[in-house]
């Protein structure tokens, strides 16, 4: 049973993936993070590309769309 070295993994070891286009975002990428303006609790990530273009994204919580 190889059951240990998960149970450990939680949220704070997630990768951030871009909340538009769903990419990895790279640690030195300039991508920006900040909380869901409509609801606050979910952490919108986008990265650069996305920030460039304004790609809209959406909320996972509460649906809320944004630029
Ligand atoms: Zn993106
Ligand atoms: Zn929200």
């Amino acid at each position: 049973m190889a059951l240990s070295f998960r149970l450990s993994l939680r949220e704070e070891t997630e990768p951030p993936v871009c909340s538009s286009c769903g990419k990895l975002l790279h640690p030195r990428e300039k991508g920006v993070m900040f909380n869901c303006p409509n609801c606050g609790e979910v952490l919108i990530i986008r990265c650069s590309q996305c920030r460039k273009g304004i790609v809209s994204y959406v909320c996972p919580k509460c649906g809320f769309e944004g630029p």
